[in-house]
This record gives C-alpha cells, sequence and structure tokens, in this order.
C-alpha cells in the first residue's frame, strides 16, 4: 500500500503506484490539454507529483517537449542563474564487501588492484587538490567494516579539513559512503560533513536484489531506507540518485521523485541534491551488456523534467558524461558538476603513487580543472566554488525555504564570483584568469542589491591583497 510519509521502504516507494503511475502516464502521452495543464502548473515553480513527471516523461510531440526544455531552461536560471559549483570526487578505498554487478569494486573482482589511503595519502591527494583550485570533495569508499569502519572515514574527515596548503582549503565535504546506522550517521553529522549522498542505483527491488546478490547492500529496505536514518541522524541535507541503464528509466525516474516527496512529506525538507549518472564500463564491466541503457535524448529530457519536477533540488553530473552532453545538460538543468576528476583510490597524487587501474568508472571528460573553468567561463556560466551554506548553517528546511523563496540568490550570486577571485589569483592560467575577470567584471554590475555587492566589491579587493574565505 502507498504511504508517502511511512518509514517502510516498500510503502513509500510502492511498486503498485509505480505501475499505476506509469500506466496512467502511457495512456495520457497525447493529451496535449492535460500535458499543457502539467507545464503551465510547472511554471509556478512548486514542483510536480511524479505522477505529473511521468506524464511529461512520456510525452513525444516535439513542440510540447521543446516547451518542457524551454521552461527547464528558465526555471535553472531564475533558481541558478548561470552559476556552476564545482567539485570533486574523492576516492579513499577501493575494498568492498558487496557484489554489485555494475562496479569494479564488487567483491569477486580479482583483476583490480585494491587500494586504501592511509592518512598521509590522504594528506597528498588533498593537497593535490587544493592546489588544482578545489574546495568542496565528495568522498567515496566502498563498503568494508574491516577495511573501511566509520572510524576510519571520520578520521579522513577530519585530516581533510585540516590541511592548509598555501591558500587552499577543503571547505565543505560531502560523503557518499554504504547505507550505516542511525548513531554513525549522527557521528558523520558531527564530524561536520556537508551532504550524505547515496544512490539509490534502482528502485525496482526484484532488479535491485538480482544485480546485489550478496553483502550488505543486497537488503533493499535497509538500502533504500538510509535516508530516514541520515535524517534521523541529525543530517539535514541528504543527496539522492539512481544509476540510470541498470533498470528502465520511467520505473527508476518516478521512484527517484517519490522517494523526493516522501523525504519533504516526512521531514519538512526535499533531497538536497539529485545526481543523475549513467551506467558506464570499468574494469571487468561494459556498458554495451545493460540493454536498459539510455541514449543522450532520453537522457536530456530526464534532467529538464526533473528540473522543472523539484526546481529547488541541485542536479549533479559527473565525469562520466562527455564534455557534449555535459553542455546539454548544464542548459537544462544540472547545477553542479565534477571536474578534474579521478576515479581511482590515490589518483590526484599520482606521481607518489605507482598507477595501477584501480578505478571506478571510465571517465569521458579528461579536461583539467583549470580547462573546465575556462569552457564554463566561455559558455558564460560562472564557475563557483562556494561552500558558504552549510558553514553559515543554512541546512535542511533553512536551506530550503531560502531556496524557496528565491532569497538564496542574494548569497550565491557574490559567492560565487569571490570564490572564483580566489581560484584566478590563485590558480588560474593566464587565459582562465582573463576570461575570469571579464566575468566578475560584468556579474558584479548585475548583484541588485546595493548593500551586497558593495561589499562584494570590498572582498574582491581584498581577496586580490591575499585575504581568503569571504562570504555570505
Ligand atoms: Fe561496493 Fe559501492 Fe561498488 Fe557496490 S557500488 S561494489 S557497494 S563500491
Ligand atoms: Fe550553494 Fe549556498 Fe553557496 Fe549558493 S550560497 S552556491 S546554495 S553553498
Amino acid at each position: 500500500m502507498y504511504k508517502i510519509d511511512s518509514q517502510k521502504a516498500e510503502e513509500f516507494i510502492c511498486h503498485e503506484e509505480i505501475l499505476d503511475t506509469l500506466e496512467y502516464a502511457q495512456s495520457k502521452s497525447q493529451d496535449k490539454e492535460l500535458i499543457r495543464s502539467i507545464i503551465e502548473k510547472a511554471r509556478l515553480c512548486k514542483g510536480l507529483s511524479h505522477r505529473e513527471a511521468a506524464v511529461l516523461l512520456e510525452c513525444n510531440d516535439p513542440e510540447l517537449v521543446e516547451e518542457i526544455y524551454r521552461l527547464a531552461r528558465e526555471i535553472k536560471q531564475k533558481f541558478y542563474g548561470n552559476r556552476i559549483v564545482m567539485f570533486a570526487p574523492l576516492y579513499l578505498s577501493n575494498y568492498c564487501v558487496n557484489s554489485c554487478t555494475y562496479c569494479p569494486y564488487h567483491v569477486k573482482n580479482k583483476t583490480i588492484a585494491r587500494k586504501k589511503l592511509t592518512q598521509e595519502d590522504i594528506r597528498r591527494e588533498v593537497i593535490a587538490l587544493q592546489d588544482m583550485g578545489h574546495k568542496r570533495l565528495a568522498l567515496e569508499a566502498g563498503e568494508d567494516p574491516i577495511h573501511n569502519p566509520i572510524e576510519y572515514i571520520l578520521e579522513s574527515i577530519k585530516t581533510i579539513y585540516s590541511i592548509k596548503h598555501k591558500n587552499g582549503a577543503i571547505r565543505r565535504v560531502n560523503v557518499n559512503i554504504a547505507a550505516t546506522t542511525v548513531e554513525n550517521y549522527r557521528r558523520l553529522h558531527e564530524a561536520g560533513i556537508g551532504t550524505y549522498i547515496l544512490f539509490q542505483e534502482t528502485y525496482h527491488k526484484e532488479n535491485y536484489e538480482k544485480l546485489h546478490p550478496r553483502g550488505p547492500k543486497s537488503n533493499y529496505a535497509y538500502h533504500t531506507e538510509a535516508m530516514d536514518r541520515a535524517m534521523q541522524g541529525g543530517i539535514d541535507d541528504v543527496g539522492i540518485g539512481v544509476l540510470f541503464g541498470l533498470n528502465t528509466y520511467r520505473y527508476d525516474f518516478v521512484g527517484l521523485l517519490m522517494h523526493a516527496e516522501h523525504l519533504e512529506a516526512t521531514y519538512g525538507v526535499g533531497p538536497h541534491t539529485i545526481s543523475v549518472p549513467r551506467i558506464c564500463s570499468a574494469d571487468d564491466i561494459d556498458a554495451s551488456t545493460f540493454e536498459n541503457a539510455i541514449s543522450d535524448e532520453i537522457f536530456q529530457k530526464i534532467v529538464a523534467v526533473i528540473r522543472i519536477s523539484v526546481p529547488y533540488t541541485g542536479m549533479i553530473i559527473s565525469t562520466r558524461e562527455s564534455q557534449r552532453s555535459r553542455e546539454k545538460v548544464l542548459a537544462l538543468g544540472v547545477s553542479q558538476i565534477s571536474g578534474g576528476s579521478r576515479t581511482s583510490v590515490g589518483g590526484y597524487a599520482t606521481e607518489e603513487l605507482p598507477e595501477e587501474n584501480s578505478a571506478q568508472f571510465d571517465v569521458s571528460d579528461h579536461r583539467s580543472l583549470d580547462e573546465i573553468v575556462a569552457w564554463l567561463l566561455k559558455l558564460g556560466y560562472i564557475p563557483s566554488f562556494c561552500t558558504a551554506c552549510y558553514r553559515e548553517g543554512r541546512t535542511g528546511d533553512r536551506f530550503m525555504s531560502l531556496v524557496k523563496t528565491g532569497q538564496i540568490a542574494n548569497c550565491c550570486a557574490p559567492n560565487a564570483l569571490m570564490t572564483l577571485q580566489e581560484y584566478l589569483c590563485d590558480y588560474a592560467s593566464p587565459e582562465t584568469r582573463r576570461l575570469a575577470e571579464d566575468m566578475i567584471r560584468k556579474q558584479m554590475e548585475e548583484i541588485p542589491n546595493p548593500a551586497i555587492r558593495k561589499r562584494a566589491l570590498e572582498n574582491l579587493e581584498r581577496i586580490a591583497e591575499g585575504k581568503r574565505d569571504f562570504r555570505f
């Protein structure tokens, strides 16, 4: 039975409700009047239900699809302007006791090099990341109670926050580790993490169990209810996502939105971010064998419909996506991207560590962070290294109310420009520096509030003089 605010996975992600929704969406896919009315509702920026979103995803009328894309671009502009938040993944360990059939870290893979970073290795990785200009990390580790216990993760977070190399600092550590207990989520919260991220992979229970035959992750309910435990442990910024290609995209799209609705209905705050990874090849994984892999066109439509269905939730893509694909979805709704990523353990400080194959997936976008920053600037985006919100205590419902009223833009815009100024002073190549200076000059004039503009201008001067870490 479908129950949006139930604590049970099978009630808030109700299989029958998803099947009914898909049948309804299919039956309404030609109903132009209904589709137009849903688009008009989305225009109010109050979000859509999973049923309404499913109807839009089924729509194939070229004119209406273009209307959906246009609205996605407008909503993206309204809530996020032309800012794109930058981050990098940091792989701590690829030891894993699980058996996910789509990930080369699965326990039975004997060909991959297993590695776990020591605290000294982490120092080297973080210094390399700081020297690139990164301020925001997503910590990644396989599930292994012996190699990667929670104490190791907590110690690593402490190490990361403690490293101050030249003008560098990692100011926000998001964490992507296996589903755990309320108590462990509490400890992560106390360690000062930003967002807790956990991908559902697929919401289809039967397929989930086939894809995860052994290990703790094979427990569908425990995995699906992880965000509830994270909220109960005090983490109010959570990031959800599915791995598109594992199951039919329609089913997982509806499941994803139902999960977002469940969090909002139960805890008064929806997901902070939604990630949209697609299945990708790596070591002993061949993406072409996954019959549910999705085309670029479907991928773009998914991004656009998510954007208008949950307008105040950030959307993330990784370097799994190529430059071309990233360019398309940036306009349609993605607000955060990784740059200069290494998806192997110890991949950033390769001079010190032997190069072995320990990557979780093949990277499609191989450009350096500086190249990505220059590319974004040329496309008219502002690369932002902002991490202000959680450091100012703007998390959970406090954050969401600022986003929903649009007030957050008063912080995001100057913070983006000030952190870009830090980047250009400390890390940019001459070409990127020139592009960034032009962008900052133009965008400062666009800050509507004169008092904020004045303070931001003063801070830009202080950054040029060597001071760091200003924020609104
Ligand atoms: Fe382990 Fe995560 Fe890979 Fe599964 S997806 S094998 S849990 S690292
Ligand atoms: Fe993100 Fe907050 Fe910074 Fe805006 S001000 S970019 S919402 S951290």
